[in-house]
């Protein structure tokens, strides 16, 4: 009896390792069949912008002379524009896949007002242009925050980008940055030395321009999704909010959304504020 109890437990042990190992390696499908449909898509939506480039390049070179003078600036000019959508499609892919691969980012205190200052400083101009209100409500003496700099003002530009674009003229588009308590119940998740840390920022980014349906509202964090009938009339590659979703998981945060059709979208999440005491502890400031 003690002998088949002993075969029944080395038995139990090994069907528990061949399950790990299933798990494993359904794991390993899952991510390599991830991994050959971003490739294909990234190669789908590259091809696109070539062949176009390619067409009215030889269009001209073939019947530039037949062509008006008009008509060849109008075709280079369109040459032009793929070619810059070319480049943050390949700029987006990059940004991406380095933020897939780099596992390790330094976190130190961030100044919040000032990479949103710095944020919204590139973009007033285009909001000028465009007719579009751009302020920003910052809580005085805002405490910093814990994360890494140059990631935080790629969210802070992929966001306003994003509510500039998808607002007409007469709009306006709002970042606010205020802070909260942490209460018991809604512990954050990055903790120092087990101690969840006190206090965190609210960033908030308000437009009130077309909305998101919310059949669309999670799919929109998907890389290389654009709502449908936007896709032909405003540029963009469907990958900021992928970028914008994996930098602020790097955060141990999550982007949260509300929007209403023709009413306009507010797109929010939340940071630690920077304590003093975590730089004595590097290895619990650091992102995987
Ligand atoms: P892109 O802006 O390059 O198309 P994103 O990943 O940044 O890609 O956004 C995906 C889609 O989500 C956009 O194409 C658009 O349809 C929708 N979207 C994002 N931000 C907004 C917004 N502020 N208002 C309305 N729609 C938005």
């Amino acid at each position: 009896r003690i002998l088949l109890t002993t075969v029944l437990d080395q038995y139990r042990e090994s069907l528990k390792g061949i399950a790990m190992t299933v798990q494993d390696i359904t794991r390993e499908v899952e991510l390599n069949e991830a991994k050959s449909q971003f490739i294909s898509n990234v190669s789908h939506e590259l091809r696109t912008p070539l062949f176009n480039i390619k067409t009215y390049i030889e269009t001209l070179h073939d019947y530039g002379a037949e062509l008006g003078e008009q008509q060849r600036r109008e075709f280079l000019q369109t040459a032009n524009n793929e070619t810059d959508r070319l480049t943050r499609l390949v700029n987006d892919v990059l940004d991406l896949s380095r933020l897939e691969s780099c596992r390790i980012y330094h976190f130190d205190a961030v100044d919040v007002a000032q990479a949103i200052d710095q944020t919204l400083r590139n973009y007033q101009l285009n909001a000028k242009d465009k007719g579009i209100e751009l302020i920003q409500e910052i809580e005085p003496k805002l405490p910093p925050v814990l994360g890494n700099y140059d990631l935080l003002l790629q969210v802070f530009t992929n966001l306003v980008g994003n509510a500039l674009k998808f607002t007409n003229a007469g709009g306006k588009v709002v970042i606010r940055a205020y802070l909260i308590e942490n209460t018991k119940t809604k512990q954050s998740l990055l903790r120092l030395n087990s101690q969840p840390l006190a206090g965190k920022v609210r960033i908030e980014i308000s437009d009130t321009g077309m909305g998101i349906d919310p059949e669309h509202q999670e799919k929109i964090f998907g890389r290389f999704f654009r709502v449908e009938n936007r896709v032909h009339t405003l540029e963009g590659t469907g990958l900021g909010l992928s970028i914008v979703r994996n930098i602020i998981d790097k955060h141990h945060s999550s982007v949260h959304l509300v929007s209403e059709v023709g009413v306009g979208t507010t797109f929010w999440f939340d940071l630690a504020v920077f304590q003093a005491a975590i730089l004595e502890n590097p290895s619990s400031v650091t992102a995987a």
